[in-house]
């Protein structure tokens, strides 16, 4: 079998090699059914099973409650930027949007389409195309409208590596949460939201399909004359089964919500998380500045460490050399520049102990 190296991708990312091997095995006949996992009905009785896994593992470690509908949907987490807008904002046509990346600020794009935009607050910094993000901003910042039909923010900036550590407070208005790049990192209390929902292929599985955890009473506001897809309705009508399932993506979140589980859930998914984030936010704070992490110390985000050398040369030569060592997709977003170590559940403690030992390595020869 061929050798695997430590992939820091922010996404599509690392998947527990568990899973990995597990998929490998069902690939040419699935136990009992003698047909791939690839070739089975979305109609089918073990289809069926494999579906309703994957549901109950993900309710089982988020503990989501009955009055919330959990929908397997396609068009990535992008497509949920207009979906949002044109199910959840009718009538009021106008909501709040906290804009702490570029992702929220896509988010923002398409909701401008359907209705009225407040943007509740706004941390970006700079000028022209050198705009950015460095932080997650506090509460009394917050400038929202009790009346909004719902308030967006995007929990993990996966981009600049900031995060929410703890969710906006909005009252009655219902919080709805981009959480693509930290979904599962950590036990939530989804009571707090109307609506979660997240790009697979971060935290969670393949590319290709998007988690979204909604309250049932939310599914209301969705108007008939919506195009039947786009439709929350119907695919909460139809247990996301209208039209043709991810049903390979599907399998394979089954699978991890079955590692999730059976390694303690996602407490102890949070203390590793912390931990590993832990050794690389202190090799970076203790190398003298050798090592400027990007984010503000109370935003760091758990899954994405950003950080920049002294000049973009030195950034290009740790990047090459640690390539070259077997540690791959350090390189940060092209928006950002700098590095970008992503280390979502499914990366192993041991990768960052070994980026570590590196990076104070280079930093001995380079510094
Ligand atoms: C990656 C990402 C997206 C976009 O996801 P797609 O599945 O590519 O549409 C949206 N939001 C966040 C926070 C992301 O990290």
């Amino acid at each position: 079998m061929e050798k695997r190296i430590y992939n820091f991708s922010a996404g599509p990312a690392i998947l527990p090699e568990e899973v990995l091997l597990e998929a490998q095995k069902d690939l040419f006949a699935l136990p009992g059914v003698g047909m791939s996992i690839l070739e089975i009905s979305h109609r089918s009785k073990t289809y069926d099973a494999i579906h309703a896994e994957a549901k109950e593992g993900l309710k089982k470690l988020l503990d989501i409650p009955d009055d919330y509908q959990i929908l397997f949907l396609q068009g990535g987490a992008s497509l949920q930027f207009s979906m949002v807008p044109l199910n959840l904002m009718p009538p009021k046509n106008k909501a709040d949007y906290i804009s702490t990346g570029s992702w929220s600020k896509k988010a923002i794009k398409e909701a401008k389409r359907v209705g009225t935009v407040n943007v509740a607050a706004t941390t970006e910094e700079g000028e022209g195309d050198k705009k950015f993000f460095k932080r997650i901003p506090k509460q009394s910042e917050l400038k929202l409208d009790a009346d909004a039909a719902y308030v967006h923010f995007t929990s993990n900036n996966t981009i600049f590596g900031t995060q929410f550590h703890t969710e906006p407070e909005v009252g009655n208005v219902p919080l709805i949460c981009d959480a693509s790049s930290d979904i599962l990192h950590k036990k939530i209390d989804v009571r707090k939201y109307g609506m979660i929902y997240a790009g697979a292929q971060k935290n969670m599985g393949p590319a290709g399909i998007t988690l979204v955890i909604i309250r049932k009473d939310l599914l209301e506001r969705s108007q008939d004359s919506l195009h039947t897809m786009l439709n929350y309705k119907t695919h909460a009508e139809n247990d996301s089964l209208y039209n043709t399932p991810t049903t390979f993506a599907i399998y394979i979140i089954m699978l991890v919500t079955r590692w999730l589980l059976k390694n303690g859930g996602l407490n102890k998914m949070y203390e590793i998380n912390k931990h590993k984030a832990d050794l690389l936010y202190k090799c970076i704070d203790e190398s003298n500045g050798f090592y400027k992490g990007h984010a503000e110390k109370d935003s760091r985000s758990l899954m994405n460490i950003t950080f920049n050398l002294a000049t973009p040369e030195l950034e290009k030569k740790l990047i090459d050399e640690a390539t070259k060592a077997g540690f791959n997709g350090l390189k940060g977003h092209r928006s950002v520049g700098g590095l970008r170590a992503s280390i979502y559940n499914a990366f192993p403690t041991k990768g960052v102990e070994d980026l570590v030992a590196f990076m104070k390595d280079f930093q001995r020869k380079n510094g």
